[in-house]
């Protein structure tokens, strides 16, 4: 077990990569605090890590709500102990042409893909510092590092996180502090649910790998970079695409 008593926050944990990386975590022996904002999917992925037999806990916390994640950092200290890893995973779209896009739209997606992992990590980085250890993962994407028609929002949110992981790097290596971002291509989950089936067709043609990733290939590259098998990975940028990018 690579994870073997280590203590994990994570991030929009309800569905998709995080329910993923949930599962994965907890399997891999890391105690998970599962974060989201629908009780309803916490308690959905809490019942999945406990079927594969690991060790979980639910906690409400909305990553735009400072109050809430400090309950989070406290409930989570209050039970385990320490916070070995946060994995910053929470994310949304809200797609359309610049010429299109609203305010309201803007600033959906960097209230929570940008100011929701800054305060996620501004919230559990004094206990990682206390300890002198912890790894800080994020969910950055190819859009961070190449952009997309029709995401302005999202491709400023997700370059912006690449730039928080390379500075945090910089900043806490000598504490003992990793942070790393983990780049996926198009991984099938339900953030993807608003694309047409003939357009989710053509983007796989574009895959050198011929088809999706799954969210548990992304989970097992969190699971990596989260174990001691990556002690020496930090401010890393990792595309995890299928070769979508090449
Ligand atoms: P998903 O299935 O939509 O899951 C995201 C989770 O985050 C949902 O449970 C969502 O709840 C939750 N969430 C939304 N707002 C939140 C908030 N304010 N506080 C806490 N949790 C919140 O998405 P996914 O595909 O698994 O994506 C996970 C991450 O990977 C995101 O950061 C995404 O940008 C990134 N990513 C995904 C892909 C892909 O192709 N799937 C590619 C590149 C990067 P609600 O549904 O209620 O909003």
């Amino acid at each position: 077990m690579r994870l073997k008593d280590k203590v994990a926050i994570i991030t929009g944990a309800g569905r998709g990569i995080g329910q993923a990386t949930a599962i994965k975590f907890t399997r891999e022996g890391a105690k998970v605090v599962v974060c989201d904002i629908r009780q309803d999917w916490i308690d959905e992925t809490v019942k999945l890590c406990q079927e594969a037999g690991g060790t979980a806990m639910g906690q409400i916390a909305d990553v735009r709500d400072m109050k809430s994640l400090e309950a989070l950092v406290n409930a989570t200290v209050g039970k385990w102990g320490r916070i070995d890893c946060l994995v910053n995973n929470a994310g949304i779209v809200a797609d359309a042409q610049l010429k299109n896009m609203t305010e309201d739209q803007f600033d959906r997606v960097i209230e929570i893909n940008l100011k929701g992992v800054y305060n996620c990590t501004r919230a559990v980085v004094n206990q990682m510092i206390a300890q002198q250890s912890g790894v800080i993962l994020n969910s950055s994407s190819i859009v961070g590092l190449y952009g997309n028609f029709g995401q302005t929002n999202y491709a400023a949110s997700k370059f912006a996180v690449i730039g928080m992981v390379k500075t945090w790097a910089r900043e806490l290596g000598r504490k003992g502090i990793r942070a790393n971002a983990v780049c996926p291509g198009f991984i099938s989950t339900p953030i993807l649910g608003s694309i047409p089936d003939k357009v989710i067709h053509a983007l796989e043609e574009r895959v050198p790998m011929g088809r999706l990733g799954k969210p548990e290939e992304i989970a097992n590259t969190f699971a990596f970079l989260a174990s001691d098998e990556a002690s020496y990975i930090t401010g890393a940028v990792l595309e995890v695409s299928g070769g979508l990018t090449l």
